[in-house]
């Protein structure tokens, strides 16, 4: 399974002015490439394959107008025609429906003002790390690095990004081994909601922490502060970079917090089931499905992926069952109730049920169902782990 490791780098301005222009000329070749597809098109010419764009930044390159791109790695130039060779492929496999997830748009012109700037180096690029502990990028230099945490490998690649509040990151793809964690006995349905950010089957509620909440009210306060400043002021544009940074960091604080919670969560437990986020049916407003849907689908990502990595049982239910109807207890339908209802008492057997608890537990139980469904279990409890699993394990990703 191939996994992300970001750290953050500090480059030098001498390094911080290569790296713009280094960002510059991958936006180069990739528009250049974009347009040469897009006038060949136009012109009912043949699609013009990979091998004829990378033919024709060759020549470019051996131009006056374009003589520049000799200035940066040609790596870095080729991972940028390989980006937009991506965004197509995403966009004609979602034309063809063979993609899951949300129709893709057909690639778009790079801008400098995009709010997120990347090149990446592939391993023929020849990036490496110093033994002082230094990022090494060919025609950038030695790049310092904040190592939050070891790589568990040689890289294959790393992306160098700079985000909207100006800071640079490294993202280093590793091809990480499964090691399965010991044995655990314990099955856990999470129920994702609004009130509580998970609410577990054994009864847990796990709210956002306050570090997270504390970052959210102060962009919420930074957004106001921009709100209030005069169009074109100088004043905005600081008043923007200072919502960009709170974004940045609220975005980071909910990133540590998935990793916490689903690291947990997979020590624990032997197997999880979640609910397909895409049949959860909640009353909220646009503004605040985005913010959450965005917020429940990384982290039962983190999840999934861990769980792989861990030799974990992962599993995602539909909504066939009404979690949030039928008493967990004794399985009877005691009728829709509305969000307010908080507590009730089952009809059928007399059992008191917290309403979110009890939706966790029948989502537990919905994903023994589906187990049951492929003759493999009859109904959730522990379950064997894949492989022997003496080793301890260094701290999740
Ligand atoms: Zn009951």
């Amino acid at each position: 399974m191939q996994l992300r490791y970001n750290y953050r780098l500090y480059p030098t301005p001498g390094q911080q002015r290569a790296l713009a222009r280094a960002f510059g000329c991958a936006r180069v070749v990739f528009n250049d490439a974009l347009r040469a597809r897009q006038e060949a098109f136009e012109a009912g010419l043949p699609y013009l394959t990979d091998a004829e764009l990378s033919a024709r930044l060759t020549a470019a390159k051996a131009t006056p107008e374009r003589a520049w791109l000799g200035e940066v790695s040609s790596a870095v130039l080729q991972q940028a025609l390989a980006d937009l060779q991506a965004a197509y492929r995403n966009f004609f496999a979602s034309l063809a429906g063979a993609r899951k997830g949300p129709k893709m748009a057909p690639p778009t012109f790079r801008s400098r003002k995009d709010r997120r700037q990347s090149i990446r180096f592939t391993r023929n690029a020849r990036f490496s790390i110093t033994p002082g502990g230094k990022l090494r990028l060919p025609k950038i230099g030695d790049v310092p690095v904040r190592w939050s945490r070891s790589l568990p490998c040689q890289p294959s690649s790393v992306t160098v990004i700079m985000d909207a509040a100006g800071r640079y990151f490294a993202s280093f793809v590793v091809q990480a081994a499964t090691e399965p964690h010991v044995a655990a006995a314990t099955v856990v349905g999470i129920d994702l909601g609004l009130r509580h950010f998970a609410v577990l089957s054994d009864g847990r509620k796990v709210a956002s922490p306050r570090f997270l909440r504390r970052a959210e009210n102060k962009l919420r306060r930074a957004q106001r502060a921009l709100s209030r400043k005069q169009k074109g002021s100088a004043n905005r544009d600081k008043a923007r970079i200072k919502v960009a940074r709170a974004h940045a960091r609220v975005t980071d604080a909910r990133r540590d917090f998935h990793h916490q919670l689903s690291t947990s969560l997979i020590r624990d437990s032997q197997a999880i089931a979640v609910e397909d986020l895409a049949v959860k049916g909640l009353a909220r407003t646009k503004m605040a499905r985005s913010v959450h849907d965005a917020g429940w689908s990384a982290f039962t990502a983190m999840l999934e992926y861990k769980a792989r990595l861990y030799g974990r049982q992962f599993h995602k239910i539909g909504r066939f069952e009404p979690t949030s109807q039928m008493c967990s207890a004794c399985g009877v339908k005691d009728g829709p109730k509305p969000l307010h209802v908080r507590e009730w008492t089952c009809a059928g057997c007399g059992a008191t049920h917290d309403r979110d608890v009890n939706a966790a537990v029948n989502i537990a139980k919905a994903a023994g169902l589906a187990v049951t469904a492929c003759g493999a279990q009859v109904r959730p409890g522990p379950v064997p782990a894949q492989r022997g699993e003496a080793g301890t394990l260094p701290g999740a990703a």
